[in-house]
C-alpha cells in the first residue's frame, strides 16, 4: 500500500485541493497529515473539513494547538499569533472540536509521525544533520515523518555512519528499504525551501516497512489571513 503524507496547510485551500487531486490521480491509498492544518491562510473551516473528511491519520500542529488554546500565543510570531486570533474568532464550532481531538505525534504501523520532531513533537525544527542525529537516538521507530519546518528534505543514518541531510527537490525518489530515516514532505500551504507550489510526499509500505519515498510539486495559488483581515 502507498501512503501520500501532507503537512502544514496553514488554511490554503486552493493548495490543498490541488494537493488532493493529485493524490486521488496517484496510486496512494490513504492521505496522513502531520498537522498545521490552519494558520497563516484565509480558509481554516474549508481545510479542517477536507482534512476530516480525506485524511485517514491528522497529527495537531503549533498553530492548531495555538487555536485551540491548548499553547500560548506569545510563543508566536505577530503575523501568527494575529492569523490565530482572527482563526479562534471564526472557525466554526464543529472544527475547533475537531483540532481538540488531535494530538502532535501518532504512530502508524512500524512508522513514528511527529509534527515538529522526535525529540519535541510541537516546536523542533530539524535543518540541520546535527539535530536530525539527536533525533535518530530519540526516536523508537526506523522511519519517522515530520513536518514543521515547511521543506521537503530527508535524513539518513545508515549503521555505524553519520547522519546525512539531503532538500528533495520536485520527483526525488529515495529508497527507504534500510537505515534509520526522519522525512519530511514539505510543506501544502506555504513552502520555504524556495519552490513555490504546494509539496507532498508519497510512501510505498511493503508488508508494513517503507520502502520507498518521492516527492512530487503542486502549483496552487494561495490566499492569506491577512489579505482577508485587511479587506
Ligand atoms: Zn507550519
Amino acid at each position: 500500500m502507498k501512503v501520500a503524507v501532507i503537512s502544514d496547510i496553514h488554511a490554503n485551500r486552493h493548495a490543498f485541493e490541488a494537493t488532493l487531486d493529485a493524490v486521488a490521480a496517484s496510486d496512494a491509498a490513504e492521505l496522513w497529515c502531520l498537522g498545521d492544518l490552519v494558520g497563516y491562510g484565509a480558509e481554516p473551516d474549508a481545510c479542517v473539513e477536507l482534512a476530516r473528511e480525506h485524511a485517514a491519520v491528522c497529527l495537531a500542529g503549533n498553530h492548531d494547538l495555538a487555536v485551540t488554546g491548548e499553547i500560548p500565543l506569545d510563543e508566536f510570531s505577530l503575523g501568527a499569533s494575529l492569523a490565530a486570533q482572527w482563526t479562534r474568532e471564526v472557525i466554526a464550532p464543529e472544527n475547533l472540536a475537531f483540532l481538540e481531538s488531535l494530538t502532535p505525534q501518532a504512530q502508524e504501523g512500524s512508522v513514528g509521525l511527529y509534527h515538529a520532531s522526535p525529540r519535541d513533537p510541537v516546536w523542533e525544527y530539524v535543518l540541520s544533520a546535527l539535530l536530525a542525529e539527536l533525533c535518530l537516538d530519540e526516536q523508537r521507530q526506523r522511519v519517522c515523518l515530520i513536518g514543521h519546518s515547511h521543506v521537503a528534505l530527508s535524513f539518513v543514518r545508515h549503521e555505524g555512519e553519520l547522519a546525512t541531510g539531503e532538500p528533495r527537490r520536485e520527483g526525488s525518489t529515495l529508497d527507504i528499504s534500510s537505515g534509520e530515516w526522519l522525512l519530511n514532505p514539505g510543506s501544502v500551504g506555504q513552502p520555504r525551501d524556495g519552490d513555490p507550489r504546494a509539496g507532498f510526499a508519497i510512501a510505498a509500505r511493503l508488508g508494513g516497512n517503507p520502502a520507498a519515498s518521492m516527492f512530487p510539486r503542486i502549483l496552487a495559488a494561495a490566499v492569506t489571513a491577512a489579505a482577508v483581515a485587511t479587506g
